[in-house]
């Protein structure tokens, strides 16, 4: 590997490419988008995990498997130079989570539900929805067999859609089983001999996969492979009638519920750990990064990571995409502007300004002060107001100094009944922002 040349010390730095900053006013979505996973999370009681973002990279390899997307050509891979360790940067939550319940006999007690919000890495060709760092929402049940809890966790994926305000009509659910292994194993005969008949459609991804892991095929992006994907013996073909009992018991419940979703025999997910049912969230919104959420049951992990084994089922949901999904639909998340701007015309008033803006907070008023910004000291009383203006504020708080002789601030409206102006004892601030509150 070539050293790369240390920049030129004068150069300005960039980001990573497909690597991104989320700085204001952008952040604001992200917070309330977080807020709602909180909320969601908190009424199915779920509860948070957190797990490093650095992990060895067998986790990754053994358990999303060698023949994937993800472990031949996506991971941030690197050895650490202190002790020659092999570690990958986080490509997804699933293992990492596995891995930490298993450490830590977590499941004891018994099953559990978790989520996550992590960040990921996975090198592929930066798009609209396709980044080298993302984020996921990430909600995984631990030990539990049933087709109940595959139901829930779609369902909370419908809840979420709907706190967010996202008409339904612009997402679709899709849903397979992928069966038991012993079951896999006799689709995949059938899979390579239909492969193998059409050796001259495949690309390259296809043909080294043909007999190490045939299924991946089935989830490739390649149009030009898609007429013999579509023409391949389904797996569903080769289900028994366990693994169709959990499927229809999963159809049970999102019937009862009145979920419309449609069985895609090709969905097949990018990760190996996957049996039983799996399912996408897809929108026509965003091009070919429609799916929004994905997820399944992966009933073999625990065991593939060296623990006991143990049911469980989980979904991933991109964030940058439901953020991207949420502006193609118009939706727009509350503003964040503050209630009010401290205008300050002199730098004397401040410390009384800033004990008034203080018990304003304390009372809950979002208060944002104004500040100087250079050598030219507080600004214009114009440029002031220009900028509470700017910020949103409703009200323009003003310290002059004839207010500080007489202990008031005088409270002017930005925004309804714009230009009304009234005088306020600064002992009696509070009590005005508590009716402030009342009305907002
Ligand atoms: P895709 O088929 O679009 O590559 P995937 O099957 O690789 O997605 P998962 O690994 O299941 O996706 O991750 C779940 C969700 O994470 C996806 O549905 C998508 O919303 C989001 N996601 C996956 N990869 C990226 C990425 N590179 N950038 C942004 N979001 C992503
Ligand atoms: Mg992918």
């Amino acid at each position: 590997m070539s050293e790369q040349p240390i920049a030129d010390k004068a150069a300005k730095l960039t980001a990573v490419k497909g690597m991104n900053d989320i700085l204001p006013p952008e952040s604001a979505r992200w917070e309330w988008f977080e807020s709602k996973v909180r909320a969601l999370m908190a009424r199915y009681a779920y509860a948070n995990v957190r797990t490093p973002v650095v992990e060895p990279t067998a986790l990754f390899v053994r358990g999303l498997g060698e023949v994937t997307d993800i472990v031949e050509k996506e991971m941030y891979s690197f050895v650490d130079s202190m002790n020659g360790d092999k570690l990958t940067l986080r490509p997804e939550a699933t293992a990492g989570i596995v891995r930490a319940m298993n450490e830590h006999n977590a499941l004891y007690n018994g099953p559990m539900r978790v989520w996550s919000a992590v960040t990921l890495f996975r090198h592929e060709r930066p798009q609209k929805g396709r980044y080298r760092q993302f984020h996921q929402i990430d909600v995984e049940a631990l030990g539990f067999a049933g087709p109940d809890v595959d139901a829930e966790q779609i369902l909370m994926c419908r809840a979420l859609l709907c706190d967010l305000g996202i008409p339904m009509e612009h997402v679709r659910l899709e849903l397979n089983s992928l069966g038991q292994p012993a079951e896999r194993m006799a689709h995949r005969a059938a899979l390579i001999a239909h492969f193998e008949a059409h050796a001259d459609v495949l690309d390259e991804d296809a043909r080294r996969r043909l007999h190490s892991n045939p299924l991946r095929i089935l989830d490739t992006k390649n149009p030009a492979m898609q007429a013999i994907v579509e023409a391949a013996p389904q797996l569903m073909d080769f289900l028994g009638e366990a693994s169709l009992a959990h499927l229809n018991a999963v159809r049970a419940v999102l019937d009862a519920v009145g979920l419309a979703y449609r069985i895609n025999p090709r969905l097949v997910r990018g990760m190996d750990y996957y049996n039983l049912t799996v399912f996408e969230w897809i929108t026509d919104k965003l091009g070919s990064q429609g799916t929004v959420c994905g997820g399944g049951r992966y009933d073999g992990l625990f065991e593939q990571l060296g623990g006991k084994p143990t049911p469980a089922v989980g979904w991933g949901m991109g964030v940058e995409r439901m953020l991207l999904l949420l502006e193609a639909v118009g939706v727009l998340p509350p503003g964040t502007e503050p209630d009010a701007y401290a205008i300050v015309p002199a730098a004397e008033a401040m410390p009384v300004a800033m004990a008034a803006c203080e018990a304003l907070r304390g009372a809950g008023i979002k208060v944002q002060m104004h500040a100087a910004t250079g050598a030219d000291g507080m600004g214009s009383m114009k440029s002031q107001f220009k900028k509470a203006d700017a910020s949103g504020a409703r009200y323009a708080l003003i310290f002059g100094a004839d207010e500080l002789a007489a202990g008031t601030v005088t409270v002017k409206a930005l925004r309804d009944g714009a230009g009304a102006q009234q005088t306020q004892a600064l002992a009696e601030v509070s009590a005005w922002a508590c009716n402030l509150q009342s009305r907002s």
